[in-house]
């Protein structure tokens, strides 16, 4: 019997993990694969800000430091956008899960490995049923943490989940001529529809990657390398690296607890709307939940009237970032290509690059996306007064 199971070893997972061994619990981390870190398909970017925020000093995990990002619309020249500093590091993400994960363990963590969770039922206590090498066993636990990732089945045995809506990704590690401190994004809905393709620097080679809505996201990284003007000349997309699929989650898709049960990283859609990054909103809604948790335990309460604290600290923090960061992406799904390179240009102009600068923050957009808003008329005027009404009209949708 364990005071928290958590299921799933990703990054998040460890992390709490770790956060609830040190406060004296007894904690069991449950993982479907042999070796912490793989599978894996990440692009690995992390704000400097935000690792700085949750006390994670920059190990030997780091492979590039990156100062700036080039975005490609879909017709016409790219804009760049650096403001001297480095803003964000790219990460070896299977060696910064596994120093996540020894440190759990050596906070006193138990690690399951090779052991896939197949089933829960909440009572007086939560019984988790694990299948390890084709054998069944059941684990109990006092309290269920789910950090089993953008298709939880935690999720979706406890009735949290309230949309499938997914982006889906894939992303190939390979040579390629770029610069090593600025990270390429390219728009459009031919390659990357509803989302957007990535060419990284990591280390000696590049991750180059596709998000999308629609259709086969392998499909479309294919056609990214072998047709994209720009992408097919810079990188070998005939000596591709460790190919891998991924799922990105929507944020507000998902409740984050239930009786007995509480949802963490992937699994509660905690990631940024915009750009699908969750590693670092990930582990600081891990430590939300960690607090949480401790407390409940303390007074040997897991209800869902304790446990909402939880996604109560979770909004606090984050829920403007998800909100915002949903209308604006809902917004960039109604563009056409035509009005988005229009956009994309009219960054370019002074006053509206220097907001650009001014506000932007690698791990919050909300800050920024509220600062061109107020731009906005400005900045959609090159639209018309048609689609400027269509597109405000989306992004005022709930
Ligand atoms: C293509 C792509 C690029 C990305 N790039 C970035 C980026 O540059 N920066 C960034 O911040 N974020 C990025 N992300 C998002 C980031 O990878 C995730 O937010 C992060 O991995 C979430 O961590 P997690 O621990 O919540 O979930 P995961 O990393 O998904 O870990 C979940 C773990 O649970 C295990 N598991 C699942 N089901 C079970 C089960 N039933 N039983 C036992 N174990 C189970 C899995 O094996 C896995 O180890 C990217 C995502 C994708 C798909």
């Amino acid at each position: 019997m364990y005071d928290v199971a958590i299921v799933g070893g990703g990054p998040v997972g460890c992390f709490a993990g770790k956060l609830l061994a040190e406060r004296g619990l007894d904690v069991a981390v449950i993982e479907e694969h042999a070796e912490i870190g793989h599978p894996m398909c990440c692009a690995g970017v992390v704000g400097v800000g935000g690792l700085r925020e949750l006390g994670i000093r920059p190990g030997k995990w780091v492979l590039n430091e990156l100062r700036g990002a080039r975005l490609y619309p879909p017709s016409g020249s790219p804009v760049s956008l650096s403001r001297g500093r480095v803003e964000a590091l790219v990460i070896d993400r299977a060696a910064f899960d596994r120093e996540l994960a020894a440190s759990a363990a050596r906070s006193g963590a138990r690690f399951l490995m090779r052991s896939r969770c197949v089933d829960i039922s909440v009572g007086e206590q939560v019984k988790i049923k694990v299948e390890t090498e084709g054998r069944l066993r059941e684990i109990a636990s006092r309290l269920v943490i789910g950090a089993d990732g953008p298709n939880s089945l935690v999720a979706r045995k406890v009735g949290l989940l309230r949309s499938r809506q997914l982006i889906n990704c894939a992303q190939a590690e390979a040579i390629a001529d770029i610069h090593a401190e600025t990270a390429e994004v390219y728009l459009g809905r031919k390659y990357a529809p509803g989302f957007f393709a990535w060419v990284v620097p990591a280390g000696e080679l590049c991750r180059v990657g596709v998000g999308t809505v629609e259709g086969s996201a392998l499909g479309k990284l294919k056609k990214l390398l072998r047709e994209h003007p720009v992408v097919s000349e810079k990188v070998d997309g005939d000596k591709l690296l460790h190919l891998t699929a991924g799922a990105i989650p929507r944020p507000l898709t998902r409740g984050m607890y239930a009786d007995g049960v509480m949802l963490i990283g992937d699994a509660a859609g905690q990631v940024k709307p915009l750009t699908g990054g969750g590693i670092y909103i990930g582990l600081s809604c891990a430590k939300l939940a960690a607090d949480v948790a401790v407390e409940a335990l303390e007074e040997g309460d897991v209800s869902a009237k304790v446990l909402r604290k939880y996604e109560g600290a979770v909004r606090g923090k984050f829920g403007g970032e998800f909100e915002l960061g949903m209308r604006a992406w809902r917004l960039f799904l109604e563009l056409s290509d035509e009005d988005l390179s229009s956009l994309l240009r009219a960054l370019e102009t002074p006053d509206v690059r220097a907001t650009l600068l001014e506000q932007a923050d690698f791990d919050h957009h909300a800050k920024v996306i509220s600062a061109l808003a107020k731009r906005g008329p400005s900045l959609l005027r090159s639209l018309g007064l048609r689609r400027l009404v269509r597109y405000t009209s989306h992004m005022l949708k709930k």
